[in-house]
């Protein structure tokens, strides 16, 4: 997931009156608390282990071995485990199952996955500064998977029980738009009551209050493919098609076509053609960034583009060929979400924390596969704080370390009991 957070603060600050941490706080499950601050320094391992092991979306040997880092710990705290395999790209999806005695079917999820590239370790080494625990993908998304499981680790310990299904899923795909796992995602999600999804939280250095995330955009690539005919530019350039002029004329007759499309958003960011320079231009390519913010808006984007293109060409005889390929699908926390935000508001109080909310991110995350069917209640960023994440110096801060793991086990305590 991406930041650019910092101007979100303030509507953040109101949203988290707005949603009411009004009241007087519970006292703190002090088995719990005690637990999470016990566990402080064996996260701090996990997190170090982790990323030591360099799983960029393309290192296949990285991600192979963050699947059995993963698998053994979920193996250890007593999950059946299995591998899914991706339906494109390298890695592989594990997943692990916890059967209890209640009545709830929840699911947690992180990535395995970095946006780094080998031997990064190399210039970017684990390093701890104060507060800071510096590494590559450690915020985004180590520290998910360490809150997901060390807070089942405490809970183990305390014997909770009190779901159906706990399933756990970590994908090694997030970073490229989860394009082999985010259907796994999708189908999983629908046949359970909560999913928490670990990303990481905002560092103090863009918002205090370790905020979950209420919406993130989804994302899509546009494409418009132009074929002309191919032509002498000296002798005979009537008997061209340029295909070059085409697409500049598409590329300005829908340029604005996503204003009139609630939730949707288009730039036209890249755009190519190739062949001799003394040739009518016979092919020429347009590439597209398109943002989401609501469920169906990508449908609806696919049928204004198709309509305007079919309003008119400039040059005749060429052919324009759309394509929109879907990323994350949006995410929205809707009313349940929002509710079990408030929970978990609550919940920080009881260890005298103020949680806030970030009401919209502009980047995708796997939220929005798991929001994508609308059954189940979807809420995001439950990973450790952080920043740097998708660019240098990526750290968490060690302070948010026993409120997260507090945070997680408490929720799933609550969603246990609904
Ligand atoms: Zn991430």
């Amino acid at each position: 997931m991406q930041p650019s957070l910092r101007r979100l603060t303030h509507a953040a600050a109101v949203l988290a009156l707005a949603l009411g941490a009004a009241g007087s706080a519970r006292a703190a499950d002090q088995q719990l608390l005690d637990g999470a601050r016990a566990a402080q320094p064996a996260v701090i391992q996990s997190l170090k282990d982790m990323v030591s092991i360099e799983s960029g979306s393309a290192n296949a040997a990285g991600l192979a071995r963050m699947a059995s880092f993963t698998e053994g710990r979920l193996k250890a705290l007593g999950a059946t485990t299995e591998r899914i395999a991706v339906t494109r790209g390298p890695g592989t999806i594990v997943k692990g199952t916890f059967t209890g005695n209640g009545r709830r079917r929840i699911m947690l999820i992180a990535h395995m996955d970095t946006v780094y590239g080998p031997d990064t370790l190399a210039t970017q080494p684990i390093r701890q500064d104060g507060n800071r625990l510096y590494g590559p993908g450690i915020a985004d998304d180590k520290g998910g998977i360490a809150v997901i499981l060390h807070s089942l680790a405490l809970l183990k310990a305390a014997g909770w029980q009190d779901y159906a299904r706990l399933t756990v899923l970590f994908n090694p795909d997030e970073e490229v738009g989860s394009p082999g796992s985010g259907d796994t995602i999708a189908t999983l999600a629908e046949q359970h009551d909560v999913v928490l999804s670990c990303e990481p939280s905002a560092g103090s250095v863009v918002m205090k209050g370790q905020p979950l995330l209420l919406a993130s955009a989804g994302v899509a690539t546009a494409t418009l493919d132009v074929k002309g005919r191919a032509a002498h530019a000296g002798a005979a350039p009537e008997l061209g098609r340029n295909a070059l002029y085409e697409l500049s004329y598409q590329m300005l007759q829908t340029r604005d076509v996503a204003r009139d499309v609630p939730g949707a958003a288009l730039i036209w960011t890249r755009a190519s053609a190739s062949g001799p320079l003394n040739q009518v231009t016979e092919q020429a390519e347009a590439v597209g960034d398109v943002r989401l913010t609501r469920p169906g808006a990508l449908e609806k984007l696919q049928a204004a583009l198709q309509s305007k293109l079919a309003a008119g060409k400039l040059i005749p005889d060429t052919e324009t060929t759309l394509t929109l390929t879907p990323g994350h699908p949006p995410y929205v926390a809707d009313q349940r979400g929002r509710a079990l935000a408030a929970r978990a508001q609550a919940i920080y109080q009881e260890i005298d924390r103020e949680l806030t909310m970030v009401p919209q991110t502009g980047g995708g995350t796997d939220a929005g596969y798991a929001a994508r069917s609308g059954k189940p209640t979807v809420l995001e960023s439950f990973g450790l704080a952080g920043f740097g994440y998708h660019a240098r110096d990526e750290y968490i801060e060690i302070d948010s370390i026993v409120p997260r793991l507090y945070l997680m086990s408490r929720i799933l305590q609550e969603i246990g009991r609904d």
